[in-house]
């Protein structure tokens, strides 16, 4: 049972003790719950009757925290309103988007609804899928169509982004060695892919896209077996000195 529904159980209609204020539990809903508790009236201006609390919409912004015409009020102008203008309201509700907390909520709910009926899933989801095909085709063509254009655009440009690559390395150059040189450093105590296929390139024609990974991974055991023999024999001789 929530705060609210037992809020109303507590201070219904005439359970009030006569000379006490009516008794309203302190987790209440303080929009509901309001100033004199819930068997306290508020006039509508529009119909001009008064009405329970309960009887209208809770709206935040105001300071009894409820809206000013009751529900039944505002239900008539809403349906006035739709009738004057629907395509307003129909193009309202197609672009509405819930809020992230709701989106994220109704995601859960389904997600896990849909985990303990999968065969109602499958169905869902083929009917839903050959639906949506056209749909997917036409992004992916878009996408197809957006990387054609950047690639024709780099093909056009390549003069001039070189020479833009050109004037920044220029503006940097102090930093970029610097970075370069520890890279490169870093290679050699780590054996990178990079080092190793350098010193298999060196004093050839081929270059590193030529060596497969096996044959780097047969050099960096190379190197690493060279290593340790040179450690032990480093060692020894600092042992027998
Ligand atoms: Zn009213």
């Amino acid at each position: 049972m929530t705060a609210r529904v037992r809020a109303r159980f507590v201070a219904a209609p005439g359970s009030a003790i006569p000379g006490q204020e009516p008794r309203v539990s302190s987790g209440t809903d303080p929009v509901r719950s309001g100033v004199g508790g819930v068997t306290a009236k508020k006039r509508c201006p529009s119909c001009c009757k008064k009405k329970l609390r309960t009887e209208f919409h809770s709206d935040r912004c105001r300071k009894d925290g409820l809206d000013s015409r009751c529900k039944a009020c505002r239900r008539a102008q809403r349906q006035r309103e739709y009738a004057a203008n629907p395509e307003k309201f129909r193009a309202l509700a197609r672009n509405y988007v819930p809020p992230p907390e709701v989106r994220k909520r109704r995601s859960e709910r389904s997600s896990a609804y849909n985990k303990a009926h999968p065969e109602k899933y499958r169905v869902w989801k083929q009917k839903y899928d050959r639906a949506n095909r056209p749909k997917k085709r036409a992004a992916q063509q878009r996408r197809r169509a957006e990387t054609a254009y950047d690639a024709e655009w780099r093909r056009r440009s390549k003069g001039k982004i070189k020479a833009a690559m050109h004037r920044y390395y220029e503006r940097h150059k102090p930093a970029l060695l610097k970075k370069c040189k520890a890279k490169n450093k870093e290679g050699v105590a780590k054996l990178g892919g990079a080092y190793v296929r350098s010193l298999l390139t060196a004093h050839s024609p081929l270059t590193a896209k030529h060596i497969p990974s096996e044959v780097v991974e047969l050099k960096r055991a190379q190197l690493k077996l060279r290593r340790q023999v040179k450690n032990l024999w480093h060692s020894q001789k600092t042992s027998k000195s």
